[in-house]
Protein backbone atom coordinates (compact mmCIF):
# COMPACT_ATOMS: atom_id res chain seq x y z
CA UNK A 1 0.00 0.00 0.00
CA UNK A 2 1.56 3.52 -0.65
CA UNK A 3 1.42 6.39 1.83
CA UNK A 4 2.25 9.32 1.51
CA UNK A 5 5.84 10.19 3.43
CA UNK A 6 4.77 12.79 6.21
CA UNK A 7 2.41 10.34 7.57
CA UNK A 8 4.65 7.61 7.81
CA UNK A 9 6.41 6.52 11.45
CA UNK A 10 9.78 8.66 11.87
CA UNK A 11 11.59 5.18 11.14
CA UNK A 12 12.02 3.63 7.63
CA UNK A 13 14.16 1.71 4.99
CA UNK A 14 15.21 3.71 1.85
CA UNK A 15 15.72 1.70 -0.65
CA UNK A 16 17.72 3.11 -3.61
CA UNK A 17 16.60 1.81 -6.72
CA UNK A 18 20.24 3.08 -8.99
CA UNK A 19 21.91 1.00 -6.64
CA UNK A 20 19.48 -1.97 -7.16
CA UNK A 21 19.78 -1.53 -11.17
CA UNK A 22 23.82 -0.69 -10.86
CA UNK A 23 24.38 -4.69 -8.58
CA UNK A 24 22.30 -6.01 -11.15
CA UNK A 25 24.42 -4.94 -14.54
CA UNK A 26 27.46 -5.91 -12.58
CA UNK A 27 26.31 -9.28 -11.51
CA UNK A 28 25.49 -9.38 -15.18
CA UNK A 29 28.65 -8.29 -16.13
CA UNK A 30 30.59 -10.67 -14.01
CA UNK A 31 28.67 -13.57 -14.59
CA UNK A 32 28.34 -13.18 -18.85
CA UNK A 33 24.83 -15.03 -18.72
CA UNK A 34 21.67 -14.37 -17.76
CA UNK A 35 21.01 -13.48 -14.11
CA UNK A 36 17.52 -14.74 -12.37
CA UNK A 37 17.36 -12.39 -9.48
CA UNK A 38 16.02 -13.77 -6.23
CA UNK A 39 13.42 -11.87 -4.51
CA UNK A 40 12.32 -14.34 -1.90
CA UNK A 41 11.34 -13.02 1.17
CA UNK A 42 9.57 -9.95 -0.04
CA UNK A 43 13.23 -9.87 -1.79
CA UNK A 44 15.39 -10.04 1.45
CA UNK A 45 13.21 -7.08 2.59
CA UNK A 46 13.35 -4.68 -0.08
CA UNK A 47 9.63 -5.31 -1.07
CA UNK A 48 9.66 -7.48 -4.38
CA UNK A 49 6.64 -5.82 -5.89
CA UNK A 50 9.02 -3.10 -6.79
CA UNK A 51 12.64 -4.92 -6.46
CA UNK A 52 11.05 -7.31 -9.50
CA UNK A 53 9.58 -4.60 -11.67
CA UNK A 54 12.41 -2.57 -11.79
CA UNK A 55 14.88 -5.81 -12.12
CA UNK A 56 12.63 -7.33 -14.98
CA UNK A 57 12.59 -3.74 -16.90
CA UNK A 58 16.45 -3.34 -16.41
CA UNK A 59 16.71 -6.60 -18.58
CA UNK A 60 15.79 -9.71 -15.80
CA UNK A 61 13.70 -12.23 -18.10
CA UNK A 62 12.86 -14.26 -15.16
CA UNK A 63 12.81 -14.21 -11.39
CA UNK A 64 12.87 -16.58 -8.31
CA UNK A 65 11.11 -16.87 -5.50
CA UNK A 66 10.48 -19.27 -2.49
CA UNK A 67 7.08 -20.12 -1.69
CA UNK A 68 3.91 -19.70 -3.64
CA UNK A 69 2.49 -17.46 -2.05
CA UNK A 70 4.95 -15.15 -3.12
CA UNK A 71 4.87 -15.32 -6.80
CA UNK A 72 1.04 -15.54 -6.54
CA UNK A 73 1.61 -12.07 -4.77
CA UNK A 74 4.18 -10.74 -7.52
CA UNK A 75 1.07 -12.05 -10.46
CA UNK A 76 -1.47 -9.35 -8.40
CA UNK A 77 0.75 -6.82 -8.10
CA UNK A 78 1.01 -7.28 -12.07
CA UNK A 79 4.51 -8.69 -12.68
CA UNK A 80 4.45 -10.47 -16.49
CA UNK A 81 7.32 -12.13 -15.77
CA UNK A 82 8.31 -15.84 -15.49
CA UNK A 83 8.47 -16.64 -11.89
CA UNK A 84 10.34 -19.61 -10.53
CA UNK A 85 9.08 -20.59 -7.32
CA UNK A 86 12.29 -22.66 -5.68
CA UNK A 87 11.56 -23.88 -2.33
CA UNK A 88 8.35 -26.77 -3.27
CA UNK A 89 4.72 -26.76 -2.43
CA UNK A 90 2.21 -29.41 -1.40
CA UNK A 91 0.34 -30.45 -3.66
CA UNK A 92 -3.00 -28.55 -2.45
CA UNK A 93 -1.09 -25.74 -4.51
CA UNK A 94 -0.95 -27.31 -7.74
CA UNK A 95 -3.82 -25.30 -9.20
CA UNK A 96 -2.44 -22.31 -7.62
CA UNK A 97 0.59 -22.60 -9.64
CA UNK A 98 -1.55 -22.95 -12.57
CA UNK A 99 -3.70 -19.98 -12.50
CA UNK A 100 -0.91 -17.98 -11.82
CA UNK A 101 1.42 -19.78 -14.20
CA UNK A 102 4.30 -20.32 -11.69
CA UNK A 103 7.30 -22.55 -12.73
CA UNK A 104 8.00 -24.78 -9.98
CA UNK A 105 11.34 -26.56 -9.37
CA UNK A 106 10.24 -30.53 -8.65
CA UNK A 107 12.97 -31.77 -6.46
CA UNK A 108 11.18 -34.03 -4.41
CA UNK A 109 8.78 -37.60 -5.19
CA UNK A 110 5.59 -35.52 -3.21
CA UNK A 111 6.20 -32.49 -6.05
CA UNK A 112 7.14 -34.74 -9.11
CA UNK A 113 3.67 -37.16 -8.38
CA UNK A 114 1.57 -33.42 -7.70
CA UNK A 115 2.57 -32.34 -10.66
CA UNK A 116 1.85 -35.52 -13.08
CA UNK A 117 -1.45 -36.30 -11.19
CA UNK A 118 -2.09 -32.26 -12.19
CA UNK A 119 -2.35 -33.79 -16.18
CA UNK A 120 -0.60 -30.85 -17.69
CA UNK A 121 -2.08 -27.98 -15.88
CA UNK A 122 1.44 -26.50 -14.92
CA UNK A 123 2.73 -27.04 -18.22
CA UNK A 124 6.71 -26.38 -17.13
CA UNK A 125 9.10 -27.07 -14.57
CA UNK A 126 12.37 -27.16 -13.60
CA UNK A 127 14.00 -29.90 -11.59
CA UNK A 128 16.66 -30.69 -9.14
CA UNK A 129 19.64 -32.52 -7.79
CA UNK A 130 20.87 -32.80 -4.37
CA UNK A 131 25.15 -32.81 -5.26
CA UNK A 132 25.78 -32.26 -1.14
CA UNK A 133 23.44 -30.05 0.51
CA UNK A 134 21.81 -32.45 1.53
CA UNK A 135 18.63 -30.45 1.47
CA UNK A 136 15.72 -30.64 -1.56
CA UNK A 137 16.52 -32.39 -4.65
CA UNK A 138 17.05 -35.75 -6.17
CA UNK A 139 19.43 -38.17 -6.55
CA UNK A 140 21.17 -37.96 -10.04
CA UNK A 141 18.95 -41.61 -10.75
CA UNK A 142 15.77 -40.38 -9.51
CA UNK A 143 16.35 -36.81 -11.09
CA UNK A 144 16.61 -38.71 -14.79
CA UNK A 145 13.82 -40.57 -13.83
CA UNK A 146 11.73 -37.28 -12.83
CA UNK A 147 12.94 -35.63 -16.42
CA UNK A 148 12.23 -39.22 -18.37
CA UNK A 149 8.47 -39.00 -16.72
CA UNK A 150 7.72 -35.54 -16.67
CA UNK A 151 8.92 -35.46 -20.62
CA UNK A 152 6.86 -38.27 -21.08
CA UNK A 153 3.58 -36.28 -19.76
CA UNK A 154 4.21 -33.45 -21.89
CA UNK A 155 5.36 -31.58 -19.49
CA UNK A 156 8.28 -29.25 -20.24
CA UNK A 157 11.50 -29.51 -18.59
CA UNK A 158 12.73 -25.97 -18.70
CA UNK A 159 15.53 -25.99 -16.34
CA UNK A 160 18.14 -28.13 -14.25
CA UNK A 161 19.65 -26.93 -11.00
CA UNK A 162 21.34 -27.74 -8.00
CA UNK A 163 22.44 -25.92 -4.83
CA UNK A 164 25.67 -24.86 -3.04
CA UNK A 165 26.29 -25.72 0.43
CA UNK A 166 29.61 -23.54 0.80
CA UNK A 167 30.10 -21.10 -2.13
CA UNK A 168 31.07 -18.70 0.18
CA UNK A 169 33.41 -20.62 2.28
CA UNK A 170 35.07 -23.73 0.38
CA UNK A 171 36.62 -23.78 -2.64
CA UNK A 172 37.27 -27.54 -3.03
CA UNK A 173 33.72 -28.85 -1.51
CA UNK A 174 31.69 -26.27 -4.24
CA UNK A 175 34.34 -27.89 -7.30
CA UNK A 176 32.82 -31.61 -6.27
CA UNK A 177 28.95 -30.43 -6.12
CA UNK A 178 29.84 -28.77 -9.32
CA UNK A 179 31.50 -32.07 -11.04
CA UNK A 180 28.63 -34.07 -9.57
CA UNK A 181 26.19 -31.19 -11.31
CA UNK A 182 28.23 -31.80 -14.66
CA UNK A 183 27.55 -35.37 -14.60
CA UNK A 184 23.87 -35.51 -13.28
CA UNK A 185 23.37 -33.06 -16.31
CA UNK A 186 24.91 -35.33 -18.49
CA UNK A 187 22.92 -38.29 -17.64
CA UNK A 188 19.90 -36.47 -18.42
CA UNK A 189 20.90 -35.14 -21.49
CA UNK A 190 22.17 -38.71 -22.68
CA UNK A 191 18.31 -39.89 -21.85
CA UNK A 192 17.25 -36.98 -23.97
CA UNK A 193 15.96 -34.50 -21.96
CA UNK A 194 17.65 -31.66 -22.19
CA UNK A 195 16.21 -28.46 -20.28
CA UNK A 196 17.69 -25.26 -21.43
CA UNK A 197 18.38 -23.49 -18.47
CA UNK A 198 21.33 -24.61 -16.04
CA UNK A 199 22.10 -23.08 -13.21
CA UNK A 200 23.48 -23.23 -10.06
CA UNK A 201 25.49 -20.15 -8.83
CA UNK A 202 23.76 -18.49 -5.86
CA UNK A 203 25.74 -15.11 -4.61
CA UNK A 204 29.31 -17.09 -3.58
CA UNK A 205 28.66 -19.29 -6.59
CA UNK A 206 29.49 -16.51 -9.36
CA UNK A 207 32.91 -17.37 -8.65
CA UNK A 208 32.54 -21.15 -9.58
CA UNK A 209 30.83 -20.60 -12.94
CA UNK A 210 31.27 -23.68 -15.38
CA UNK A 211 30.85 -23.35 -19.32
CA UNK A 212 27.41 -25.57 -18.85
CA UNK A 213 25.65 -22.76 -16.83
CA UNK A 214 23.42 -20.95 -18.71
CA UNK A 215 21.91 -18.73 -15.89
CA UNK A 216 22.82 -17.30 -12.58
CA UNK A 217 20.43 -16.92 -9.30
CA UNK A 218 21.55 -14.55 -7.15
CA UNK A 219 19.99 -13.13 -3.93
CA UNK A 220 22.61 -11.61 -1.27
CA UNK A 221 24.68 -9.79 -3.88
CA UNK A 222 21.92 -8.10 -6.16
CA UNK A 223 20.70 -6.62 -2.62
CA UNK A 224 24.27 -5.08 -2.26
CA UNK A 225 26.23 -7.22 -0.06
CA UNK A 226 29.06 -9.41 -0.11
CA UNK A 227 28.85 -13.12 1.23
CA UNK A 228 31.97 -13.55 2.55
CA UNK A 229 34.74 -14.48 3.29
CA UNK A 230 35.23 -15.99 0.04
CA UNK A 231 33.11 -13.54 -2.36
CA UNK A 232 33.30 -12.81 -6.00
CA UNK A 233 35.63 -9.51 -7.26
CA UNK A 234 32.58 -7.13 -7.85
CA UNK A 235 31.47 -4.33 -7.00
CA UNK A 236 28.36 -4.01 -5.50
CA UNK A 237 26.68 -1.81 -3.04
CA UNK A 238 24.25 -1.76 -0.03
CA UNK A 239 20.70 -1.12 -1.55
CA UNK A 240 18.65 -0.91 1.77
CA UNK A 241 19.79 1.81 4.24
CA UNK A 242 17.33 1.55 7.85
CA UNK A 243 17.10 4.81 9.81
CA UNK A 244 14.93 6.40 12.60
CA UNK A 245 14.57 9.90 14.00
CA UNK A 246 16.05 10.68 18.00
CA UNK A 247 12.59 11.26 19.78
CA UNK A 248 14.04 12.49 22.35
CA UNK A 249 17.64 13.60 24.07
CA UNK A 250 17.65 13.37 27.83
CA UNK A 251 20.42 14.24 30.66
CA UNK A 252 20.65 11.63 33.36
CA UNK A 253 22.79 11.45 35.98
CA UNK A 254 26.00 8.90 37.13
CA UNK A 255 24.29 5.93 38.20
CA UNK A 256 20.88 5.92 36.32
CA UNK A 257 20.36 2.50 34.91
CA UNK A 258 19.38 2.80 30.82
CA UNK A 259 16.54 0.40 29.52
CA UNK A 260 15.35 -3.10 30.83
CA UNK A 261 17.10 -4.68 33.53
CA UNK A 262 19.34 -2.16 34.13
CA UNK A 263 21.62 -3.36 32.50
CA UNK A 264 23.63 -0.40 31.20
CA UNK A 265 24.70 2.14 33.95
CA UNK A 266 25.48 5.71 33.49
CA UNK A 267 29.22 6.30 34.83
CA UNK A 268 29.13 9.72 34.20
CA UNK A 269 26.58 12.73 33.39
CA UNK A 270 25.50 11.44 30.01
CA UNK A 271 23.29 12.10 27.16
CA UNK A 272 20.87 9.07 26.68
CA UNK A 273 19.18 9.87 22.71
CA UNK A 274 15.85 7.36 22.46
CA UNK A 275 15.27 5.95 18.70
CA UNK A 276 12.02 4.89 17.68
CA UNK A 277 12.78 1.05 16.38
CA UNK A 278 13.36 -1.84 18.06
CA UNK A 279 13.84 -5.25 17.97
CA UNK A 280 10.35 -5.62 16.11
CA UNK A 281 11.86 -3.51 13.88
CA UNK A 282 14.92 -5.82 13.24
CA UNK A 283 17.27 -4.02 15.72
CA UNK A 284 18.93 -7.22 17.47
CA UNK A 285 18.43 -7.74 20.40
CA UNK A 286 21.39 -9.12 21.62
CA UNK A 287 24.09 -8.53 24.52
CA UNK A 288 26.72 -7.59 21.85
CA UNK A 289 24.03 -5.38 20.39
CA UNK A 290 24.03 -3.50 23.97
CA UNK A 291 27.52 -3.85 24.82
CA UNK A 292 29.29 -3.05 21.10
CA UNK A 293 26.26 -1.81 18.77
CA UNK A 294 26.30 1.24 17.21
CA UNK A 295 24.23 3.91 15.08
CA UNK A 296 25.39 6.17 13.12
CA UNK A 297 24.06 10.03 13.26
CA UNK A 298 25.62 12.69 11.17
CA UNK A 299 29.28 12.46 10.89
CA UNK A 300 29.97 10.05 13.33
CA UNK A 301 28.92 6.66 15.53
CA UNK A 302 27.25 6.67 18.96
CA UNK A 303 27.32 3.64 21.16
CA UNK A 304 23.91 2.10 21.72
CA UNK A 305 23.11 1.85 25.77
CA UNK A 306 21.14 -0.49 27.36
CA UNK A 307 18.68 -3.43 25.88
CA UNK A 308 17.35 -3.18 22.62
CA UNK A 309 13.61 -2.93 23.65
CA UNK A 310 10.50 -3.89 21.16
CA UNK A 311 9.79 -0.84 19.64
CA UNK A 312 12.92 1.61 20.82
CA UNK A 313 16.65 1.30 21.25
CA UNK A 314 19.00 4.13 23.25
CA UNK A 315 21.90 5.29 22.43
CA UNK A 316 24.69 7.41 24.61
CA UNK A 317 25.21 10.62 22.88
CA UNK A 318 27.21 12.13 25.52
CA UNK A 319 30.18 12.57 23.34
CA UNK A 320 28.39 14.52 20.63
CA UNK A 321 26.75 17.83 21.88
CA UNK A 322 25.42 18.80 18.87
CA UNK A 323 23.18 15.80 18.55
CA UNK A 324 19.41 16.66 18.97
CA UNK A 325 15.67 15.16 18.58
CA UNK A 326 14.99 14.88 15.37
CA UNK A 327 18.29 13.91 13.90
CA UNK A 328 18.85 11.31 11.76
CA UNK A 329 20.08 7.43 13.63
CA UNK A 330 21.00 5.18 10.99
CA UNK A 331 21.18 1.15 12.02
CA UNK A 332 22.17 -0.41 8.54
CA UNK A 333 23.26 0.64 5.22
CA UNK A 334 27.04 1.51 4.23
CA UNK A 335 27.76 2.13 7.46
CA UNK A 336 27.03 0.29 9.76
CA UNK A 337 26.77 -2.66 7.14
CA UNK A 338 24.98 -5.49 7.06
CA UNK A 339 27.97 -8.05 8.07
CA UNK A 340 29.00 -5.87 11.04
CA UNK A 341 25.37 -6.28 12.64
CA UNK A 342 25.27 -9.45 11.90
CA UNK A 343 28.32 -10.30 13.76
CA UNK A 344 26.86 -8.44 16.68
CA UNK A 345 23.38 -10.59 16.31
CA UNK A 346 25.33 -13.71 15.94
CA UNK A 347 23.91 -14.14 12.47
CA UNK A 348 24.38 -13.88 8.25
CA UNK A 349 23.61 -10.53 6.60
CA UNK A 350 20.73 -13.01 4.72
CA UNK A 351 18.91 -12.77 8.33
CA UNK A 352 19.86 -8.99 8.77
CA UNK A 353 18.46 -8.27 5.55
CA UNK A 354 15.29 -10.44 5.72
CA UNK A 355 14.60 -9.59 10.16
CA UNK A 356 13.51 -5.72 8.96
CA UNK A 357 10.12 -6.11 10.23
CA UNK A 358 7.62 -5.20 8.03
CA UNK A 359 6.14 -2.69 10.17
CA UNK A 360 8.98 -0.35 8.95
CA UNK A 361 7.96 1.26 5.81
CA UNK A 362 9.90 1.00 2.88
CA UNK A 363 10.78 3.97 0.88
CA UNK A 364 11.79 3.93 -2.64
CA UNK A 365 14.44 6.33 -4.18
CA UNK A 366 15.66 7.49 -7.58
CA UNK A 367 18.43 9.79 -8.33
CA UNK A 368 18.05 10.77 -4.95
CA UNK A 369 14.04 11.77 -5.08
CA UNK A 370 11.48 9.62 -3.21
CA UNK A 371 9.51 7.66 -5.74
CA UNK A 372 7.45 5.80 -3.88
CA UNK A 373 6.33 4.27 -0.24
CA UNK A 374 4.97 0.78 0.34
CA UNK A 375 4.09 0.62 3.92
CA UNK A 376 1.68 -2.54 5.56
CA UNK A 377 0.07 -0.02 7.19
CA UNK A 378 -1.81 3.20 5.84
CA UNK A 379 -2.01 5.60 8.72
C1 LIG B 1 17.99 -18.13 -1.64
C2 LIG B 1 18.46 -18.95 -2.76
C3 LIG B 1 19.36 -18.42 -3.69
C4 LIG B 1 20.02 -17.06 -3.53
O1 LIG B 1 21.04 -17.18 -2.55
P1 LIG B 1 22.03 -15.97 -2.18
O2 LIG B 1 23.04 -16.62 -1.32
O3 LIG B 1 21.23 -14.96 -1.45
O4 LIG B 1 22.58 -15.46 -3.45
C5 LIG B 1 19.67 -19.19 -4.79
N1 LIG B 1 19.14 -20.43 -4.95
C6 LIG B 1 18.30 -20.98 -4.05
C7 LIG B 1 17.77 -22.36 -4.27
C8 LIG B 1 17.95 -20.27 -2.91
O5 LIG B 1 17.13 -20.82 -2.01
Amino acid sequence: MTVPLDRLRAARARIDLDRLRANFDAIGALARRPVMPVVKADAYGHGAATVARVLVERGAARVAVAYVEEGAALRQAGLKAPIVVLAGFPAGQVPVLAEHALTPVVSTPLTLEAILAGGGSVPRVHVKVDTGMSRLGFTQAGLVEAGLRLQSAGIEVEGVMTHLACADEDADFTERQLDRFDEAVAALQERGVRPPLVHAANSGGLAFIRQTHTLVRPGLLVYGVKPRPLSPEIDVKPVMQVSADVALVKNVDPGTPVSYGGRWVARRPSRIATIPMGYADGVPRTDRMRDDGHFVIGEGRVPVAGTVCMDLTMADVTARPEIAAGDEAILLGDDPGAWELASLAGTTSWEILTSIGSRVPRVYVEGGEVVGVESRYQP
